[in-house]
């Protein structure tokens, strides 16, 4: 029996992941749910996966659960804020840790996993781009075991050499095919992109995701954090990664082999499959998505990313390529700013300007620490939270 921790339990990725639990109660077992302030889904989640703690990262969410839960008969103890949230990321008897808080809120939790030595799935990609060096180093030095939930980089782990690690370098492969599905506005006409409202940006047409990930999908700022994701998770250069737009999003990336081969893996996008994958690794288990029907996909498409259209993926290659805390200050200039605008107190379009103008802002240093990592990263939502109030004056 898998013992399991879901950070993030009530999100899109953490309602998959107990739809994939469900599917095999004699193979996983609930340990710890945790959520931010989703009390109502939370206590439905503790009903039926009866949790041995739950975290609730808000307070008084915590409390209002303990008084719900009162009138359940279940042996469950509730926690809270970011104690809890490492505590149960960490507890002896829990194997894996679904890691699927989204944001910079969700590296304590993770990076806390990563030294207890456990499996961890990783979604959070927010973490690894914050601080890839000392989450690899933590992976690394306490033994555990790093798997990709991120679709893209889950299909290219599925399709690296056997016996395949995450953090080592794969022998034989030239590089790696991104793959994109562009988002809502890929045929969009520049000029229409800066009356974009949270609504539209957050409309994907492939995939059901939470708001922060859609509106990263839309400016594709998502497959700029997930450029930097792939660099720390398959020890590769940015300049040995193409994204490559496939507007289907049936592939979901490839890896291109020095003797020729390029192995993609395909399937239906459902976060489900990746889920799946990961927590069974390396068997397989039935994820409850339906078989691709490739005469119904017709056409597979490929195309060059405009990066004049989409600034905030040129943003991340130079992020990446600066190294350092550069793809801190660029993760966290963008939680802010699409913060504003899901608020509506931005602009679309003024997403990559905030993110530009932060980055040109801040001088980058070596990311050797966590102090070092925690106060960019504080700084750096200063400095964007600065831009804006000006911008509005
Ligand atoms: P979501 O917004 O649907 O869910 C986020 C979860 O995190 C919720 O359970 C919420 O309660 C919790 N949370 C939010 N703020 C928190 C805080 N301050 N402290 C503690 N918990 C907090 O997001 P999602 O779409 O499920 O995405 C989760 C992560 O997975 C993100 O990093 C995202 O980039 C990544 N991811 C998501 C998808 C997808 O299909 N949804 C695909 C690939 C990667
Ligand atoms: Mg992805």
């Amino acid at each position: 029996m898998q013992k399991v921790t879901i950070l993030g339990a009530t999100g899109s990725i953490g309602v998959s992941t107990l739809d994939v639990i469900r599917r095999h109660p004699d193979r996983f077992q609930v340990i710890a749910l945790t959520a931010n302030q989703n009390v109502e889904r939370m206590l439905e989640q503790c009903v039926e996966f009866k949790p041995r703690y739950v975290v609730m990262a808000n307070a008084d969410a915590a409390k209002k659960l303990q008084q719900a839960l009162q009138s359940q008969d279940l042996d469950c103890e509730v926690l809270s804020g970011n104690d809890g949230l490492v505590k149960v990321a960490s507890l002896d008897e829990v194997d894996s840790v679904m890691a699927a808080i989204v944001g910079a809120a969700g590296l304590l939790p993770s990076l806390a996993a990563a030294e207890a030595g456990k499996r961890v799935l990783l979604a959070n990609k927010e973490a690894l781009v914050m601080s890839g060096h000392l989450f690899m180093q933590a992976v690394e030095e306490h033994g555990a075991e790093l798997l990709p939930i991120d679709s893209e980089h889950n299909a290219i782990f599925q399709s690296m050499p056997a016996g395949y690690r995450t953090g080592t370098k794969a022998a034989g492969v030239r590089r790696i095919l991104l793959t994109a599905s562009g988002g809502p506005f890929r045929d969009a006409d520049p000029k229409d992109l800066e009356a974009v409202t949270p609504e539209q940006a957050v409309a994907h047409p492939n995939w059901s995701m939470g708001r922060k990930i859609s509106v990263d999908s839309a400016t594709m700022m998502n497959k700029g954090l997930e450029l930097i994701e792939a660099c720390w998770l398959f020890d590769v250069g940015p300049d040995k990664i193409e994204v490559v737009i496939h507007r289907q999003s049936i592939i979901h990336s490839m890896v291109d082999y020095t003797d020729g081969s390029v192995l993609a893996q395909m399937g239906n996008p459902d976060m489900r499959t990746p889920i799946a994958h990961a927590m069974a690794w390396p068997e397989r288990i039935e994820s409850g998505v339906e078989p691709l029907d490739m005469f119904s996909v017709g056409q597979l498409n490929f195309e060059k990313p405009n990066l004049e259209r989409f600034p905030c993926l040129r943003l991340a290659f130079e992020a990446a390529e600066a190294g350092g805390t550069a793809s801190t200050v660029l993760n966290a200039a963008n939680e802010i700013a699409v913060d504003a605008f899901l608020d509506n107190k931005l602009g679309f379009t003024d997403i990559a300007k905030i993110i530009e103008a932060t980055m040109d802002a801040i001088d980058f240093k070596d990311a050797d620490s966590l102090e070092t990592i925690l106060s960019v990263d504080a700084h750096a939502r200063q400095v964007a939270n600065d831009i804006i109030k000006n911008m509005e004056c």
